[in-house]
């Protein structure tokens, strides 16, 4: 599919994050203006609350933008996802011929705030990036261990806080937490020395689905995705983890990118599933190409310096899909809500520089990461600012997907 053209101009070059064929969904406020749904066209925000108000986007009897966010039209199906994408697709092609109405209610984006787009109804984060597991497998439990027998049969997650999800650029204040260090018999209660980041996908559940489902059905509940920063405290997480999985080391913040990209906009760069070497059950099993090929990357800032690229990967290096983890979410008989959000697992490619946190970048932190700089890391200090971007390449232009982006500050004095 090649570029389509819009009259917003700067949505015509082939490197903007923001073509016709992207239409990424958004919250936004500006200065003094009540929040509302925006569409990202060019260098511009679109004002779809105001565009479904003047009657030039009708989606349903009832206004369903009219809170300022997406969630009413999460909750519908994939039948109404596709309308709003065809009418506004019409409203900015480059001979649309309602242009004249719709001009005013562009805004530059550089003009307005942007807000987490949907109302989250509940968050679980699975490890279903291949590289990623045997990496954390060997850092743990040296080679030939590398990934835990249950690995291969299912999409491991376990369910997160809701409430530990914020927006891109809020900052991230390093936790504190029991830590065992080794040379010790018992914990200490100290801020975290092992801060860190991991690069995910989020994935957004649209219409929910009461009953168990299969990966054909699960699809179709997505409604799009988003980057997400899934920052996590090793130290502590290394001591509380056993038996029952991560708790507070990952429930510090979880940082989401304000930009929701729909699964429509994703079509084109749908690729196959990796081999498989074990079969999968029934309800889990491949249903056509249902991986996504998303450039990734991170980069770190650190100190006064220029922020470096640390790490390039791509979304493709799943193992099992959004989709497959949907269909394992609701085949016990758990239901999934319209405004779940899943995180997809660490995102690491095969080599050493794809790598999707600094755990694996830097080897448990026996191999520290030297900037261009000069600077040497193993985790993150106060003052580092981490942004993830990624795009899809498409023949001549892009899907972009913003950044999801935030800055640590020091932990908070001892409070007892
Ligand atoms: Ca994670």
């Amino acid at each position: 599919m090649p570029l389509k053209y819009s009259w917003v101009e700067s949505a015509n070059t082939a490197n903007h994050p923001f073509p016709l064929n992207n239409l990424p969904y958004c919250s936004f406020k500006t200065p003094g203006g009540k929040m509302s749904c925006g569409i990202g066209i060019g260098d511009f925000v679109l004002n779809a609350t105001a565009l479904e108000e003047s009657a030039l986007l009708k989606i349903s009897d009832e206004l369903l933008l009219n809170e300022g966010d997406w969630t009413k039209v999460i909750q519908r199906d994939m039948h109404c996802w596709t309308d709003v994408r065809d009418q506004v697709t019409e409203l900015l092609k480059i001979d649309a011929t309602q242009k004249e109405h719709v001009k005013p209610l562009l805004k530059p984006v550089s003009e307005v705030e942007l807000h987490i787009p949907f109302s989250i109804n509940e968050y679980s984060d699975f490890y279903s990036g291949r590289n990623h597991a045997e990496n954390v497998g060997r850092i743990f439990r040296g080679e030939g261990k590398a990934l835990p027998p249950n690995w291969l049969y299912m999409p491991i997650g376990y369910c997160g806080r809701r409430s530990s999800i914020v927006h891109s650029t809020t900052p991230i204040v390093r936790p504190w937490g029991q830590i065992k260090h080794s040379s010790s018999e018992s914990p200490v209660y100290e801020p975290s020395s092992r801060f860190d980041f991991e690069l995910e996908m989020g994935t957004i559940v649209g219409r929910g689905t009461p009953s168990r489902v299969s990966v054909k059905e699960a699809d179709e509940l997505i409604f799009g995705y988003t980057l997400l920063n899934d920052w996590s405290a090793r130290d502590i997480q290394a001591w509380e983890y056993q038996p029952l999985g991560p708790f507070l080391s990952k429930a510090v913040a979880t940082s989401l990118s304000p930009w929701i990209i729909t699964k429509e906009a994703l079509e084109p760069f749908r690729v196959d599933a990796p081999p498989r070497e074990v079969e999968l059950f029934p309800h889990l099993k491949d249903n056509g190409p249902m991986f996504y090929d998303v450039n990734l990357s991170v980069d770190l800032a650190a100190d006064d310096a220029p922020a470096t690229t640390i790490t390039q990967t791509n979304f493709k290096e799943m193992y099992f899909s959004s989709a497959q983890q949907i269909a394992h979410l609701t085949s016990s008989g758990c239901s999934a809500v319209a405004g779940d959000l899943l995180g997809s697992g660490t995102i690491s490619g095969p080599n050493k520089n794809e790598r999707g946190c600094l755990l694996e970048l830097t080897w448990g932190g026996e191999e520290p990461l030297m900037l261009p700089s000069g600077i040497k890391r193993t985790f993150l200090e106060d003052g580092d600012t981490v942004t993830i971007r990624g795009h899809a390449q498409g023949d001549g232009y892009r899907i972009g997907f913003g950044e999801c982006t935030g800055t640590i500050q020091p932990a908070e004095p001892a409070w007892l």
